[in-house]
């Protein structure tokens, strides 16, 4: 084991699965260079602690009731987090300082971007804050270009092919569109989360430069604090897990009997659901292509098996294999997987870009959208179907990528893309650099 330096992070996650394993690959890594780790986590969706023993765990109350925990808008959700966790994350804190010994002092906390209450928290105990923000640098920087999205009347544009002229290659249609019940909502999340940053000591994320070098640019600019592209997380710490699912590991045995890059694996993430009308056409696209898959059915979808089509299992049997949860990484480095069908969240096109697997995008809401024009517009490594399901379409995609020229010519793209994800990775490669950066911030502090 690597000997400790003496000086401890305190991490603080947002609780959605999306956001809790960037956070722990990045405390894993940070374990790795001799720090040792502190974990703040509310009682909602609280990792299991015997996976990482070599972390101190704490839970603090989240004030939530049964109902808050079961809500479906995140929106909402990650507000009321906010209000109710201040109290006992600043208790909380406050007791680590005061019992912490002068062999190993607690450094700094890193919370998630969108836990900006504990900016407050942090300031209020002289303690610096380190925000880590688990989406795109360019999603980011249309989070911080969404006030002037709002004054322009953009909104009322977002059904249109037209271009954003201040966030280009993005469309009207892409700007992120989220459900909540409060209208504004979204916007007061997004207005605390860039306030409560620029305050902060540094913001991470789980990027590299030369994936979104130009929205790195517009974020420098226009937050003026230190910013540490330090990503891909999950190739530094292969091994972390902190899945709130169980993984069924019959995906890997599955894919073991298929041919080289014949799958189609099929996930749209841990938040995202269907409507019946397009879960059948889903369902039917992946069929008619005639192509193997893998896909991911949630249980809290509400879709399973005697929600499928009457006849789809029979029409499927042995070209299909659906799961309720996957190893994903493991799933994107097999061999047999040569297409990813995803929602395009930040993690999940971020690990199919280390893995060198084409995408096929199906956005359904918030930086989504962002994520899958980049995809398809400016790497140029996948195919976007926007936001309409339609079995023909899929159908089309699928065989396209995974038999047609396009399908090669993207594969080829992606490979190199996939380099430049593992160079900057490499002794003075810019995630290296930047990390290297922050090591020594984090030490002076
Ligand atoms: N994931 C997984 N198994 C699955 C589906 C997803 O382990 O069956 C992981 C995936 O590897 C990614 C995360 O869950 O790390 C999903 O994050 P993402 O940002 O892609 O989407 P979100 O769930 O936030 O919409």
């Amino acid at each position: 084991m690597q000997e400790r330096m003496g000086r401890r992070i305190v991490f603080f996650p947002l609780p959605l699965q999306g956001h809790i394993n960037p956070l722990f690959q990045l405390a894993d890594i940070f374990y790795s260079k001799g720090f040792s780790i502190s974990i703040i986590c509310t009682r909602f969706n609280a990792p299991n602690p015997d996976n990482h023993p070599h972390f101190t765990f704490h839970t603090i109350d989240d004030g939530l009731s049964e109902e808050d925990a079961t809500m479906k808008d995140m929106i909402a959700l990650t507000i009321k987090l906010n209000e109710t966790c201040a109290n006992s994350l600043r208790e909380c804190l406050s007791e680590m300082l005061s019992s912490g010994s002068a062999q190993e002092r607690v450094a700094c906390l890193i919370s998630d971007a969108m836990c900006y209450s504990s900016q407050a928290v942090a300031d209020s105990l002289n303690l610096r804050r380190i925000a880590l923000r688990t989406s795109g640098i360019s999603a980011f920087a249309s989070s911080l270009a969404y006030p002037l999205i709002v004054e322009k009347g953009y909104l009322s544009m977002q059904d249109t092919e037209a271009m954003v002229p201040e966030l280009p290659p993005l469309r009207m249609k892409d700007i992120p569109k989220v459900k909540s019940q409060v209208p504004g909502l979204y916007e007061e999340l997004l207005s605390h989360m860039v306030k409560a940053t620029k305050l902060s000591s540094g913001l991470i994320f789980n990027s590299f430069e030369e994936l979104e070098s130009r929205s790195l640019a517009t974020v420098y600019q226009d937050l003026c604090i230190s910013i540490f592209p330090i990503g891909p997380f999950h190739k530094r710490a292969p091994s972390t897990s902190a899945s709130l699912l169980t993984e069924d590991r019959t995906s890997i045995s599955w894919l073991d009997e298929q041919g080289p890059n014949s799958v189609v694996y099929v996930s749209f993430g841990s938040l995202a659901a269907f409507e019946k009308d397009d879960f059948i056409e889903l369902a039917w696209g992946l069929a008619n292509s005639g192509q193997p898959f893998l896909w991911v059915v949630r249980p809290d979808q509400g879709q399973g098996p005697g929600r499928f089509p009457d006849g789809f299992l029979e029409e499927v049997e042995r070209r299909g294999h659906v799961v309720g949860w996957a190893p994903q990484r493991e799933v994107l480095a097999h061999p047999a997987v040569g297409a990813f069908l995803t929602h395009n969240g930040w993690n999940s096109t971020l690990e199919s870009v280390c893995e060198g697997v084409p995408m096929i995008c199906l956005p359904r809401f918030s930086d989504q959208t962002i994520n899958a024009r980049y995809v398809s517009d400016v790497w140029r490594v996948g195919l976007n179907l926007e936001k309409s399901i339609e079995r023909r379409a899929i159908e089309r995609a699928v065989r396209s990528v995974l038999l047609e020229k396009e399908g090669k010519e993207i594969r080829a793209r992606m490979a190199c893309l996939r380099n430049k994800a593992s160079e900057c990775l490499d002794e003075g490669g810019s995630s290296s650099e930047s990390f290297g950066t922050l090591v020594n911030r984090i030490r002076s502090f």
